[in-house]
């Protein structure tokens, strides 16, 4: 449970150099970069990997919840940095465990991510554990907060009644505005989204059904 988890109490007091030592200015002290794409319940990591030389210059970050599941994929990261250490590859990418569902802005500053994912969450078919949904209207303002004004919401999943719930609460909330099935088809994320993780893999084999959804959060209207 949560209590066993560590979080900052604020985001300038997470130190990240750990997670991204390459990333890290011995002289200044400080992050060459910050986290701007972050993979939410991240699994195996299968997406990392694949965004991993797409963004050379990004750092992104998984969250997952599941010791066993975070621990492998800090092992995979290792094996992939060590075997591609003369290129310098897979130096962006880590993996924290974490409840994405809470403190997020304890780890992200306002408007510090241009990208969240959110691909293949826990479909939770029950009615009464649909607020355990990880795309709910309050967490939805918790990801308009550390999403910059532009940065884009990703959902995939193999579940018709999730894709719809999560539309739902996307288009029904004020800070995100559904990006269009041209935007989409032309956007690397999404292919890579389509076929980089472990759970779109698996629905692959099984020749299912993959429900695609992007958003654009939207400028913070003044208040006159
Ligand atoms: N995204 C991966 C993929 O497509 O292969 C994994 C999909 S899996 C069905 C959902 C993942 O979300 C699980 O690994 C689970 O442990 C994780 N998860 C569920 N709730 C979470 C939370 N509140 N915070 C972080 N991770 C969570």
């Amino acid at each position: 449970s949560d209590h066993q988890l560590d979080y900052p109490a604020s985001p300038d007091e997470m130190d990240w150099s750990k997670l991204y030592p390459h990333f890290y200015d011995q002289e200044t002290g400080k992050m060459a970069k910050q986290v701007t794409i972050a993979d939410i319940g991240c699994g195996f990591g299968g997406l990392m990997v694949d965004l991993s030389p797409e963004f050379p210059d990004e750092l992104i970050l998984g969250m997952e919840i599941r010791v066993q599941v975070t621990n492998y994929v800090e092992d995979r990261i290792i094996a992939l940095r060590s075997n591609h250490a003369k290129e310098e590859g897979y130096q962006n990418i880590n993996v924290l465990r974490g409840n994405a569902m809470k403190f997020l802005p304890n780890f992200f500053h306002k408007g510090q991510l241009s990208k969240m994912f959110f691909c293949f969450p826990d479909p939770h078919f029950k009615q009464r554990k649909h607020k355990a949904r990880i795309i709910t209207n309050t967490l939805l303002s918790e990801y308009a907060y550390v999403l910059k004004e532009g940065g884009v919401v990703y959902t995939i999943t193999d579940v018709e009644d999730l894709h719809h719930w999560m539309v739902k609460h996307l288009e029904e909330h004020p800070l995100f505005e559904r990006l269009s099935e041209s935007w989409e088809n032309e956007d690397k994320c999404v292919s890579i989204m389509r076929n980089a993780t472990e759970e779109g893999k698996k629905v692959e084999r099984k020749r299912g059904d993959k429900f695609v959804a992007c958003f654009r959060r939207v400028q913070t209207p003044e208040i006159i």
